[in-house]
């Protein structure tokens, strides 16, 4: 391709490289990357694969090198990502009865159950609610230590619209996480659970088990199981069979947990789900006078296909094509590599990647900055592109300004040169691969046209691009970049001034709420009491490790300056096992368990820190917004 300059009637003396891009090249590659037939590229899919060889290709034909391992594009790695089922492990055995009940058929783990065996006594417990302003307790004169209890799903008289919990729309107490708690807390050790009789009598379907639900854990191990399973077990029990319970137990009201003399043997059959993903990688190399480099990035995964919640309850497979999240993002970094290669050559190095997983949590770039392909101590700065496609009245976003002590200056006389209206800010800890390297103290810009309605939606298509405004931010990125690579030393990386948010970053739980208020089956119930992400007032002060392990608890990769949680003792790698009587088993509940608290309020926090359990009181602080929290 020739340079684009005269085409595009960029005057060659001025600055604004805008002219170097073409938006109907830029666009091409959004359509293609945003397409049904790439299915959203969720890590893990066919579809991103697709995606990696097409970028590939574009880095092949403009003359990039391949910068991965091994002489090739890419750089593989391995996310562990939620769980799935394994049945050779799966066994849901009671002593004394022969029937061979079949996972996936009979029944089915829970996604979001704890993935370990138990066994013990088998105790029926009503619909497993404690619901005291209710005056509704099946957990009244009935010890649940130690026990498996089999209970209903739901809530009692759960289709009468008249009834003072329940109803038509379930209240917070027949959220399965609310239940988990309830049994955990009440000492007992596993969930049996199965769907009242009265509810869709003639299907009894097992819960869905899908990675997207499994990345959550509640507190305990917990199965579906069929009615027929149930009632041969009350059967056994000698109890009436599960409609004749039910019924009494919506009259009456009152508890009928009992214990059944029978003993249970129960293994979820779950094992964390492994999945390949890899980064993109090209060079352009420098004039050869030093190794030292400049990274371009941008991410190229997204949501992949999903149940929608977006326009009624009933959940729909939606393909999620992130045309601006982040299409935009990865073809605005082949077009830059164009731009380079067509440019006069620069003094560093440039590497263009684009990452997979940032989606699930920034997995490709803290992927390469844990195993860099080139010596991280040669990366100068980074850019970062995560959906620059709706350009609009608002100006464009440029964070991470305060990453380098010459960003201030370099970036305000480059958007002047183009003409370009931006809002700074700092932003380091932003929820994007940016931030992968600001950890290691490399300066970082990240650029950002904005939220919209779209964001994380089905409906993020690429006929909403705005690419003539793209392209206006890539000749500002480009402008930028030329001058990074030019540069003979720096820039310098600045240390933060400002405090980061503690939850800033963590996009996962959000989805996962959603998800949650959607498994009761209905709609989320319209009461204050069920947690929302917006409703969180208050703020530890960390930032979590996103990634998580196989392990309970919830790692602390950064206790934030001046925040409580400093105060308090917290350190860097604490993990965080208790908050309040609460167990944290990883990110979800933590969000969860915070979300409970006022600014103010004093809690003694258990955190393991090498191989002990201490105990911290932290008084907890109010969550604040900052710029670019959106
Ligand atoms: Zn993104």
């Amino acid at each position: 391709l020739v340079l684009l300059v005269p085409a595009w009637g960029g005057n060659p003396t001025s600055r604004n490289t805008a002219a170097y891009f073409n938006p109907s090249i830029y666009l091409d590659h959004i359509k293609y990357l945003a397409s049904d037939e790439l299915g959203g590229r969720g890590t893990g899919s066919e579809g991103i694969d697709r995606a990696a060889d097409y970028i590939a290709e574009q880095f092949k034909a403009i003359g990039c090198e391949p910068a991965g391992v091994d002489g090739t594009w890419f750089q593989p790695f391995e996310v562990k990502l939620g769980k799935k089922i394994a049945p050779d492990q799966a066994r849901l055995e009671i002593e004394g009865m022969a029937a061979p009940w079949q996972v996936e058929r009979d029944w089915i783990p829970f996604p979001f159950s704890v993935p370990e065996s138990v066994e013990g006594p088998l105790a029926f417990a009503g619909y497993g609610i404690k619901a005291e302003r209710y005056d509704y307790d099946d957990y009244a004169d009935f010890d649940a230590e130690g026990k498996v209890l089999l209970i209903l799903r739901y809530e009692p008289k759960d289709e009468d619209p008249q009834a003072d919990f329940g109803g038509e729309t379930p209240s917070r107490y027949a959220f399965f996480y609310q239940k988990a708690r309830t049994a955990a807390k009440a000492g007992a050790k596993a969930l049996l659970v199965v769907n009242p009789p009265n509810r869709a009598p003639e299907k009894d379907e097992l819960y869905a088990f899908d990675l997207f639900g499994s990345q959550q854990t509640y507190d305990l191990p917990m199965v579906h199981i069929t009615r027929e399973v149930a009632d041969a077990i009350l059967k056994k029990a000698g109890m009436s069979d599960l409609r004749t319970v039910q019924q009494q137990l919506d009259e009456k009201r009152a508890s009928m947990s009992r214990d059944l003399g029978l003993t249970i043997h129960l293994n979820p059959g779950i094992e964390p789900n492994r999945m390949p993903a890899k980064n993109v990688l090209g060079l352009i190399r420098g004039d050869g006078s030093t190794e030292e480099t400049v990274v371009v990035g941008a991410h190229y995964d997204h949501l992949g296909i999903r149940p929608s919640w977006t326009q009624t309850s009933e959940p729909k497979d939606a393909i999620y094509n992130g045309a601006d999240d982040n299409a935009s993002g990865t073809a605005g970094v082949i077009e830059l590599a164009r731009a380079v290669k067509n440019g006069p050559p620069l003094r560093r190095n440039v590497l263009f990647i684009t990452f997979s997983g940032e989606e699930l949590g920034l997995l490709g770039s803290q992927h390469f900055v844990s195993e860099p392909t080139i010596p991280l101590t040669d990366i100068r700065a980074m850019i970062n592109l995560d959906m620059i496609g709706r350009l609009s009245k608002t100006p464009l976003a440029i964070m991470g300004i305060d990453t380098a002590t010459e960003f201030p200056d370099l970036v305000k006389t480059a958007a002047e040169r183009a003409g370009i209206e931006y809002r700074g800010s700092g932003g380091r800890f932003g929820g994007s691969d940016h931030a992968s390297f600001a950890r290691h103290e490399v300066p970082v810009l990240f650029f950002f046209t904005g939220i919209h309605k779209q964001y994380h939606q089905p409906e993020d298509d690429w006929d909403l691009i705005n690419a003539p405004g793209a392209t206006q931010v890539l000749g500002l990125a480009h402008d930028l970049l030329v001058e990074l690579a030019d540069l003979e030393s720096g820039p310098t990386f600045a240390e933060s001034k400002e405090p980061a948010s503690a939850e800033h970053g963590v996009k996962r739980p959000a989805i996962e709420e959603e998800r949650q208020a959607a498994e009761g089956e209905g709609a989320p119930p319209p009461t204050d009491e069920q947690p929302s992400r917006r409703a969180m007032r208050v703020r530890l002060g960390i930032i979590p490790d996103m990634v998580g392990d196989d392990q309970p608890g919830m790692v602390v990769q950064t206790v934030l300056d001046g925040a409580c949680a400093q105060a308090a003792g917290l350190k860097d790698g604490d993990r965080i096992m208790k908050i309040g009587d609460d167990t944290i088993r990883d990110i979800y509940a933590y969000m969860r368990v915070l979300q409970q608290f006022r600014p103010g309020d004093e809690v003694d926090i258990v955190v393991a820190r090498e191989g002990k359990e201490l105990t911290l009181k932290v008084k907890l602080e109010a969550a604040k917004r900052r710029p670019g929290d959106d």
